[in-house]
Formats: structure tokens, sequence, C-alpha cells
């Protein structure tokens, strides 16, 4: 399905996953990149050395989770919008992930805005609680969204009308 449509499977984004231990200990990277191209920003961006180096400029990414502090750097240094941060710590009910925006305008913080899957279907409302607007150093900004941990896993996208 990935081939052909460029939305992975479950199976595809279960391989990327951390373990569930991981994801409970703190913020963590997910890595959704599936496609062999000559692309290696997510690493030059890593302070941490959580994602390893390319033996070959065209191979995917491999991460360290526990190396891993969440930072997002690599979220915006991404060109192929293919990596999030989810945080399931963020509060009992609620996790937080940070995901690539590129549209304009960008939402506000405290803006109920909807949440869209891999498919761009609408699955649940999410609140925008932090924007970072990283357009003037030429990255890509990132928005973190508080949501019901339930759609953790699903939300990849927003939507700012109704
Ligand atoms: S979120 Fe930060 S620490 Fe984690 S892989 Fe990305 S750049 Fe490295
Ligand atoms: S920067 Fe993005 S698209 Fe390029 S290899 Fe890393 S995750 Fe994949």
């Amino acid at each position: 399905m990935l081939e052909v449509t460029g939305i992975p499977t479950f199976e595809d984004i279960e391989k990327v996953y951390p373990s569930e231990e991981r994801l409970n200990q703190g913020p963590t990277v997910i890595m959704e990149c599936f496609q062999n191209i000559p692309c290696n920003p997510c690493y030059t961006a890593c302070r941490t050395g959580a994602i390893k180096p390319f033996e070959d400029i065209n191979h995917l990414p491999t991460v360290d989770h526990d190396l891993c502090n969440g930072c997002s750097l690599c979220v915006s240094n991404c060109p192929g919008l293919a990596i999030v941060v989810l945080d399931m710590t963020y509060s009992e009910d609620q996790a937080l992930l940070k995901i690539p925006y590129e549209f304009l305008p960008l939402p506000e913080v405290g803006q109920w805005v909807k949440g869209l899957d891999r498919e761009g279907k609408v699955v649940c409302d999410v609140k925008v609680v932090k924007v970072i607007d990283s357009k003037a150093l030429d990255k890509t900004p990132i928005i973190s969204l508080a949501l019901d941990k339930q759609y953790a896993k699903v939300v990849r996208n927003i939507r700012l009308e109704e």
C-alpha cells in the first residue's frame, strides 16, 4: 500500500515505533521515513547521537530511542515531513504530539483544531499548546498538540477550519 498510495500501513508504522516501555518513559522521536532517497538532515540535526550515521545516504534512518530527548530538531529539518515527536507522559489521559506544519496561517496557541490521520481524515479535536515558527531559519514550523492518548498514534496532521 505504501508504494501505491504513499500511506504507510499499520505494519509499516509498527516497525518504526519504540516499545511501549520507552514510550512511557518520556518524549521520543517517531521517524516515519519509508523511502530510500538521498537524504540525511535528520542525522546532521541530531545532537544526541540518537540518529545513527548513514552508511549509505540512500538508507533509511535508524534511531536509538534511548538516546532521544524529544528536542524535535530533526522534525524541523526533515524535508519529507516524516518525523514527529510523541510524549505519552504529558498527562494521565493526554499525549503531546509535535508535528511539522508547512501551511499558513499557523495556528495559535490555545486554538482547537481538527486532528487528521495519515489519509487526511478527521479523527478528533486537538488543542494547540505551542507553536515554533522556524520559517525565518528556513526550517519547518513545529506545532505541539495535546490530544487524547488513544489518538496519539493516529493523528499526523491538523486542519484549522471546520
Ligand atoms: S528529537 Fe532531538 S534527540 Fe531525538 S532524534 Fe530528533 S534531533 Fe535527535
Ligand atoms: S531527513 Fe526526513 S526524509 Fe530525510 S532521511 Fe531523515 S527522516 Fe527521511
